[in-house]
């Protein structure tokens, strides 16, 4: 697969490249230069997920992998299911958090992991991520134990929940964890930093696991393949994809390009509306980010909209008709919780961002999908309260709670994570 920066379009990389250095060196993001259409999609849905995973893979790496390594890649990295769980008639959720830090940021991390691993002969030795809560656990988990690789995780401190922070802050060995004085834009800011500074790149081997990754997005590219296999029917699929970052709806998109069988995009944001507000007025304005109760799509400044603004070719006008988009509230999240529970479905907030927001846009005769994207649990301590009974804990997190916390704290500033990291 060849790919270019979204910013110099001569700058050229090949996947392998690419998933190495995150960034691309003049700042932007690497994007494929040219997407492969499936014209035998219908078909590839007859297959189950990892048969057609390693197809569909093959097909974008077939150039600079073998088939076996890539067969290879999907069954070790994606060994748990994305059940499509019905709501009621026309509405169904994507369950996406059954991997083993129970988000859907598993399947990225894990399959990035060990692309970096087969490339074991330049595996670089930092991979610094900065996380507003769920890519630190998925990193953390999907890295660790992993030869000659250190991983420093960078997350605002007090703003995210003590369960995500046990996910990562706990691991010790070749996990690092830095709890920033400050708020989630200042941890991707000194990440990026990071990466403009050459000192650090080629002395410390830096790369990125944040969805400035290639590799992560081609990953999640395979579950909505999965939602439209296992939906079915021939009702008009409309998938609402609750959005920090941009990663997953540009992953999505992508999925469409090559022929998935997916009507329609439904951006769900909470009151980090920096993107439906441009898809409303055309104008494009990043801002700090507020803290809401779908705290991993607490961002102002999403990273991957460069990505979908390359897609579309910059044409706000494409963007707007093929995209629909809304936005909810902390106050309308909490509701669509509570009438999701009295339908027998418990939803995280992320999940409940989108659902709130694809039922405002779903029209007559659609079958409308949201992307669970974290298990409830993970989100107990603001949905007992709304919901006034206690959410049983998974294995996975429970165990967590006894184990002490390993991070150390470091200050918004460029120059100290650079004597931290060296
Ligand atoms: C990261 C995250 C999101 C946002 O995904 P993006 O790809 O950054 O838009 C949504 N929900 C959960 C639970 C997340 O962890």
């Amino acid at each position: 697969m060849k790919l270019a920066s979204t910013r110099t379009p001569a700058l050229r990389a090949t996947f392998l490249e690419a998933a190495r250095r995150g960034l691309a060196p003049d700042g932007g993001l690497f994007a494929p230069v040219e997407v492969p259409r499936f014209a035998d999609a219908a078909d590839l849905l007859k297959l189950d997920f990892q048969a057609r995973s390693a197809e569909i893979l093959h097909r974008f790496l077939g150039d600079e992998l073998s088939r076996s390594d890539v067969e290879g890649l999907v069954r070790s990295a994606f060994t748990f299911p994305a059940p499509l769980v019905p709501v009621r008639p026309g509405l169904s959720a994507l369950e996406l958090f059954h991997g083993p830090t129970l988000a859907f940021k598993d399947f990225g991390a894990r399959f990035l992991a060990r692309v970096l691993a087969l490339d074991a002969g330049t595996t670089p030795r930092t991979v610094l991520t900065a996380t507003s809560g769920d890519t630190g656990a998925a990193v953390a988990c999907a890295f660790l134990g992993l030869q000659g690789v250190r991983v420093v995780v960078l997350y605002p401190a007090g703003r995210v929940s003590p369960l995500q922070e046990r996910q990562f802050a706990t691991c010790g060995g070749n996990v690092l964890a830095l709890a920033v004085d400050g708020v989630f834009d200042d941890c991707q800011r000194l990440v990026k930093g990071a990466f403009e500074d050459p000192d650090l790149v080629s002395r410390q081997g830096l790369t990125s696991a944040n969805s400035i990754n290639i590799a992560r997005l081609l990953a999640q590219l395979l579950y909505y393949y999965e939602a439209a296999a296992q939906v079915g029917g021939d009702a008009p699929r409309v998938v609402a994809v609750p959005s920090g970052n941009f990663g997953n709806l540009y992953a999505g998109l992508l999925a469409q390009a090559t022929g998935a069988p997916i009507h329609r995009f439904v951006v769900a944001t909470n009151a980090n509306r920096v993107v439906p507000d441009y898809l409303d007025t055309g104008e494009y304005r990043p801002r700090p980010s507020v803290a809401t109760l779908s705290n991993a799509m607490d961002v102002g400044a999403p990273s991957n909209w460069e990505r979908i603004h390359a897609l579309f070719r910059g044409d706000h006008d494409a963007m707007a008709a093929a995209l629909r988009w809304g936005v909810r509230s902390d106050a309308e999240t909490r509701q669509t919780i509570l009438d999701l529970d009295r339908e027998g479905y418990l939803a995280d907030p992320h999940g409940a961002v989108a659902c709130g927001v694809l039922q405002a846009q779903l029209r007559e005769g659609e079958q409308g999908i949201f992307l669970a994207t974290a298990h409830p649990a993970k989100f107990c301590e603001s949905l007992e309260p709304t919901l006034g009974r206690e959410i049983p804990l998974p294995r996975a997190l429970s165990d967590l709670l006894a184990k002490p916390l390993l991070c150390e704290p470091l200050a918004a500033d460029q120059a100290a994570l650079k004597r931290r990291l060296l």
